[in-house]
């Protein structure tokens, strides 16, 4: 198979053990296919490079980048944060529901918003013939 990128000895980042091993990254569609070397559309050579896995920022407060989530994102992902936790509590305390919506809404292309207006659950309730079911 003929991947489109194969990144050679680059530096990768093992998770399971935290050491960094010397390997080639093969990519094809977007996705790593392969931790080997594979015939490529494009070789890299990546012996000077570090290779991690997505950074995530487990608690981030959006509004104090004094960006949008869009353009946070487009600020963070080029350098390795892909993910992230954002606390909305400023924006909500300044700008309410509608501010956190706005947020929401703002998201980098190829990013689909949550189901808007999804109503929450109905709240069951025992039923009287017998208080341990519910309806
Ligand atoms: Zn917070």
């Amino acid at each position: 198979m003929t991947v489109d990128v194969c990144l050679r000895g680059g530096r990768v980042f093992d998770v399971f053990s935290g050491a960094f091993r010397r390997l080639d990254v093969s990519i094809a569609a977007g996705r790593i296919v392969s931790l080997t070397q594979r015939a490529a559309r494009e070789t890299i050579d990546a012996r000077r490079l570090w290779i991690v896995p997505g950074l995530v920022g487990a608690h981030v407060h959006l509004k104090s980048s004094h960006l949008s989530p869009a353009q946070f994102a487009r600020a963070v992902v080029p350098r390795g944060t892909t993910t992230v936790i954002a606390d909305p509590h400023e924006v909500a305390n300044v700008c309410g529901l509608a501010g956190v919506r706005a947020g929401l809404a703002s998201r980098p292309a190829g990013h689909s918003p949550p189901a808007a207006g999804r109503r929450r659950p109905r709240r069951r309730r025992p039923t009287r013939s017998h208080p341990s079911t519910v309806e």
